[in-house]
C-alpha cells in the first residue's frame, strides 16, 4: 500500500477505502526506525505495536461502518511542553524529567475527539529558551537536510518529525518564533495563529502574553486542517476566544518590508522574499514597499518581557509539588534553593535572573514598563502597515540552518537569530512561514506571511494560492 505524505490525501485514501490507518502509522515507523538514531526528534515515542493496535481499532470501526471523524486514524507528534495524559511532558528540562501529566491539554484533547493517534512527544529547547533544540536538557535533534545542522528552535523536534516523514503532523509553541522558525529551517510549513485563537490549557508556560500552540506540517492546506481542529474558545484559558472567518481579497495587497531584508538578513533569504514578492504578483497580489520602523527594537522589547514573565512563570518549580526535588535539603529555604540550583539548565538560570532584574524595585519602570510601552509602538506599526497592505511578506529566520554549536555559548548570538520573528509575537498578530527553495549548501529557507489580528483564514487562503 502506498502510503502519501500529505493528510489531505491520507483522508482521501482512507475514506477510500485504499488506504488504512495501520499502514500509516507502519510507513511512519519503519521512516522512524530508519532515521531516528540521527534525527533525533523524539523525547518519547509510543511503542510500534501500541499504536498500530490503536490504528487497527479504527481500520475496523471504519470497515464496520461506523461514523469517524474523516482524520481519525492519522499520526501526530506533540511538542513535549504540551500536556498528553498520561505521557512524559518534559519541556525540555531536567526539571521535569520524571514529570508524567495527570491530564490532556485542551489542543491535546481536540486532537484525540478528531482520532487522531499520538505517536510521541517532540524535543524542544527547555521551557521554549532558545533558538536551536540545543538547550534541551536531553541533547539536541539535527536538521533533516543535513545532520551537523540544527533544526531551528524550540520545536525543531516537531519540524524535524515532520521535514523527515515520521509524521504528517505536529504540534509546536511559539512564543517569539518556535513554531515558524524552526519550519524555516527544515522546509516545512509552520503557523503561528493569532493569540488567543488556540487554548493555552496544558502549555507549559513561557511568557503567557506571547506563548501560542501551532500546527506544523508540509502543506498550507495540512497547517489549516490542523488548526481547525484545536482552535476555539475555552474555559480553561480566559485569554482563548472564537474568531469569525475571514476571507483573503481576490486581490490582496503585500508588502514588503524594508528593514527585514537588510543584514542581518543573508542575501539568499532575501532573494527568496523578493521571487514570492513576484510570484505574489503573478496570482494576483499588488505589491509595495513599506516600513516598519520599530523592528530594531523588537528584540530588546521582547527580551525584556518574555525574560520577566518566565522569570514568573518558572516561581513554580520549587520541588514541592512536583518536578525535581533535591535529596537531603537542611530546610525549607534550601529545598527550594537546591532544587532550582539541580535542574534548571543555564539558559533558564539567565533568563530567570535577567527577568527578576528588569521587574525589580527600583528597575521595573526603566526595563520593563519600558519594554510594555515600546510593545504598545510595535503593535501601532503593525496596524499601520495593515492600513495600506493585507499580509507583509518577510523572511522569518535571516540564516539557513547554521552548524550545531555555532552559536550555542554565545546567548547574544543566538537571541539575534530572532530578530525578525519576535515583531509579529508582540503585536499578537498571525504568520505563516511556507518553505521557498533552497540557498547554495542545499538547506531550505522560509518566507513569512503576516495579517492582521484575526485574520488567520484570509492569511492561509494567501498562503495556499502562493505555495502553489
Ligand atoms: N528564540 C526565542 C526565545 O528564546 C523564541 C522561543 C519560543 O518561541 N519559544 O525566546
Amino acid at each position: 500500500m502506498q502510503v502519501p505524505t500529505t493528510v489531505r490525501e491520507m483522508i482521501a485514501g482512507l475514506a477510500a477505502r485504499t488506504l488504512t490507518s495501520e499502514a500509516i502509522l507502519a510507513n511512519c515507523y519503519d521512516t522512524i526506525a530508519q532515521r531516528e538514531n540521527v534525527v533525533k526528534a523524539f523525547l518519547s515515542l509510543v511503542p510500534r505495536e501500541q499504536a498500530l493496535a490503536q490504528a487497527r481499532e479504527i481500520d475496523r470501526r471504519r470497515a464496520a461502518g461506523e461514523k469517524l471523524p474523516p482524520t481519525a486514524g492519522i499520526p501526530i507528534a506533540i511538542k513535549d511542553n504540551i500536556a498528553v495524559a498520561n505521557m512524559r511532558a518534559t519541556a525540555g528540562s531536567k526539571m521535569l524529567a520524571d514529570y508524567v501529566s495527570p491530564f490532556h491539554a485542551t489542543a491535546v484533547e481536540k486532537l484525540l475527539t478528531a482520532g487522531l493517534i499520538v505517536i510521541g512527544k517532540t524535543n524542544t529547547d527547555e521551557y521554549g529558551f532558545g533558538s536551536s533544540t540545543e538547550n534541551s536538557a536531553f541533547g539536541h535533534t539535527t536538521n533533516p537536510h543535513d545532520p551537523t545542522r540544527v533544526p531551528g528552535g524550540t520545536s525543531g523536534g516537531s519540524a524535524a518529525a515532520v521535514a523527515a516523514g515520521f509524521v504528517p503532523w505536529a504540534l509546536g509553541s511559539d512564543t517569539g518564533g518556535s513554531v515558524r522558525q524552526p519550519a524555516s529551517l527544515c522546509g516545512v510549513v509552520g503557523l503561528r495563529p493569532t493569540y488567543g485563537r488556540v487554548s493555552r490549557y496544558g502549555l507549559i508556560a513561557y511568557a503567557s502574553s506571547m506563548d501560542t500552540i501551532g500546527p506544523i506540517a508540509t502543506t498550507v492546506e495540512d497547517a489549516a486542517m490542523l488548526l481547525n481542529i484545536i482552535e476555539g474558545r475555552d474555559d480553561n484559558d480566559m485569554t482563548s476566544r472564537d474568531f469569525a472567518q475571514t476571507q483573503s481579497p481576490a486581490q490582496p495587497r503585500i508588502a514588503i518590508v524594508s528593514e527585514y531584508l537588510a543584514p542581518p538578513c543573508n542575501v539568499e533569504v532575501a532573494a527568496a522574499v523578493r521571487s514570492a514578492a513576484d510570484t505574489a504578483r503573478t496570482v494576483g497580489a499588488s505589491l509595495t514597499e513599506t516600513s516598519l520602523a520599530t523592528t530594531q527594537h523588537a528584540l530588546a522589547t521582547y527580551y525584556i518581557i518574555a525574560c520577566v514573565e518566565a522569570a514568573s512563570n518558572l516561581g513554580r518549580y520549587d520541588g514541592v509539588r512536583y518536578g525535581h526535588r533535591a535529596k537531603d535539603a537542611t530546610s525549607i529555604d534550601d529545598m527550594i534553593t537546591r532544587s532550582r540550583s539541580e535542574a534548571f539548565g543555564s539558559e533558564a538560570k539567565r533568563r530567570i535572573m535577567l527577568g527578576t532584574y528588569a521587574a525589580s524595585a527600583g528597575y521595573s519602570d526603566q526595563y520593563y514598563r519600558k519594554a510594555c510601552e515600546v510593545r504598545r509602538l510595535i503593535k501601532q506599526d503593525f496596524d499601520r502597515a495593515f492600513e495600506h497592505a493585507d499580509f507583509l511578506l518577510t523572511p522569518v529566520s535571516p540564516s539557513t540552518a547554521w552548524k550545531i554549536g555555532e552559536k550555542s555559548t554565545d546567548p547574544l548570538a543566538m537571541y539575534l537569530a530572532d530578530v525578525l520573528s519576535v515583531p509579529a509575537s508582540l503585536a499578537g498578530v498571525p504568520a505563516i512561514v511556507i518553505p521557498w527553495g533552497k540557498d547554495a549548501n542545499g538547506l531550505p529557507i522560509g518566507v513569512q506571511l503576516t495579517a492582521q489580528s484575526g485574520n488567520d483564514d484570509a492569511l492561509i487562503a494567501f498562503a495556499r494560492k502562493l505555495a502553489q
